[in-house]
């Protein structure tokens, strides 16, 4: 039996669902145009009132935001309630350069910690479950997403924040942990080290995991299903729309559910803007309907993915999104070819190798470079030259049928690449340096 967290909601009928969106977007802009004076200015610019927008179908009247506008009205540009309505802050993880901050009302946080209790109990997770947080707690919205949903379902939780992995899994025996939340390159450096220690999935009491804030692939979800013995969900977010909890996995496990009653989804063309319908590969959009304090409008994610109207098993009607391939700035462009990391993070893990991997980038008399670094596991390594050359040109061609051009894979001993207890880095491109 599926259990909802707001079946109301989450299994609502589409025409009432479109109706809820309508009256909360018409409320919203008004709401933006009358207190954000940056946004105002752009849709002044583009000639649109608040007035012109009636409804979903209007939404493609109104101005995108960008990270660069972020960066542009950063700190207090964009807030849309006096400061002293406000009540916390959370900054990105500035992955892909300076960080931006975003605020919350109490009454946005109630919003993203309802969000997430949507997402644990997706999970199969209850008041009963011993819920494991090992996301960062800080200006990052991990940690802190996570408690506040794990609070509202009113699971026994445990704040622990990354790192320290021994103690993790300390504490996850002596207390029982029964859901894991972190990141999942953390996750699979916990299952690594279980192992290590010598104890099986047998020897704990997870079930399920809720794992996001970066791109994994199916692989990488299989191979963590292994070596912790649980279930494994994906969930996503990002800090300008609240945090995880965005859009979340259900048992289905085939593409998140996005909480469509406080974030209303777009796919786009990334180069020309234009709306792209279902199932075409695009920049994901979102406009925020229900936040006070920082409600975005259209702002571009820069995540890749598709949307799925389809009906799902599970009875939920909000619509799907696929797991982002990585977002437009991940992408590389090497000898001309687009590669992604997610690629070679699926070919190696189908050949048996773990996801600890680094790929440089570089450029050499004008040529691209593609680099792979790839651990091997103590049972796949022989002392043999012949013999290791041999399983590197096995991967470099696996890739090439993989990406299109051909890597240098290099075979390095086991632990030899650092791991992650938060957002992995698995690209280093020092073409951007040398520019
Ligand atoms: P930063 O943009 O600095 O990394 P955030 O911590 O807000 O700051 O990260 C949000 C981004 O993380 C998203 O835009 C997306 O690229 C990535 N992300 C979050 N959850 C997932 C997920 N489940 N799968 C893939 N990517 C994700
Ligand atoms: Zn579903």
């Amino acid at each position: 039996m599926e259990r909802y967290w707001n079946e109301e909601i989450e299994t609502m009928s589409r025409e009432d669902m479109k109706k809820l969106q309508d009256e909360r977007l018409v409320k919203q802009v008004h709401h933006v145009y009358d207190n954000v004076k940056y946004y105002r200015d752009l849709m002044d610019k583009k000639g649109v009132k608040p007035d012109d927008i009636k409804g979903v179908e209007d939404l493609h009247k109104l101005p995108f935001l960008s990270k660069a506008d972020l960066r542009d009205a950063y700190p207090y540009g964009l807030l849309a309630v006096p400061l002293s309505e406000c009540v916390r802050i959370h900054s990105t993880s500035g992955t892909t350069g300076k960080r931006v901050v975003a605020f919350y009302t109490q009454n946005d946080v109630d919003m993203w910690d309802n969000c997430v209790a949507r997402a644990i109990t997706a999970a199969g997770g209850t008041k009963d479950d011993v819920c494991q947080i090992a996301y960062g707690f800080g200006l990052f919205t991990g940690g802190a997403g996570l408690n506040g949903g794990s609070h509202k379902v009113g699971c026994l939780t445990l704040p622990m924040s990354s790192g320290n992995t021994e103690r993790q899994i300390q504490f996850m025996q002596d207390l029982h942990s029964t859901i894991l939340c972190c990141t999942p390159s953390y996750a699979a450096y916990i299952g690594e080290t279980l192992h290590e220690m010598g104890l099986t999935p047998d020897d704990i009491d997870l079930k399920a995991g809720i794992f996001g804030a970066e791109p994994w692939t199916e692989e990488m979800r299989l191979s963590i299903e292994k070596s912790l013995g649980i279930k494994a969900f994906d969930i996503y977010g990002l800090t300008e729309t609240s945090g995880p909890g965005v859009a979340f996995e259900c048992c289905e496990q085939t593409g998140m559910h996005i909480n469509e009653d406080n974030f209303i989804a777009e796919i786009i063309d990334p180069e020309t803007g234009e709306n792209l319908p279902d199932g075409e590969v695009g920049e994901l959009v979102f406009t925020s309907i229900t936040k006070e304090a920082f409600p975005l409008l259209r702002y571009r994610t820069r995540d890749l993915c598709v949307l799925s109207h389809g009906k799902c098993k599970c009875g939920r009607t909000l619509v799907k999104m696929t797991k982002p391939k990585g977002r437009s700035d991940d992408m590389m462009i090497i000898r001309g070819v687009n590669v992604f990391p997610s690629q070679i993070e699926t070919v190696l893990i189908a050949q048996g190798y773990a996801p600890n991997y680094l790929i440089e980038v570089d450029r050499v008399n004008n040529n691209d470079t593609l680099d792979i670094s790839v651990e091997m596991n103590p049972e796949q390594f022989s002392d043999k030259v012949k013999d290791m050359q041999k399983q590197e040109r096995a991967l470099a061609d696996a890739m090439k049928l993989m990406i299109g051009i051909n890597p240098k894979v290099h075979l390095v001993s086991p632990k030899s690449i650092t791991r992650s207890e938060g957002k992995a880095v698995r690209v280093i491109d020092r073409r951007k340096l040398h520019d």
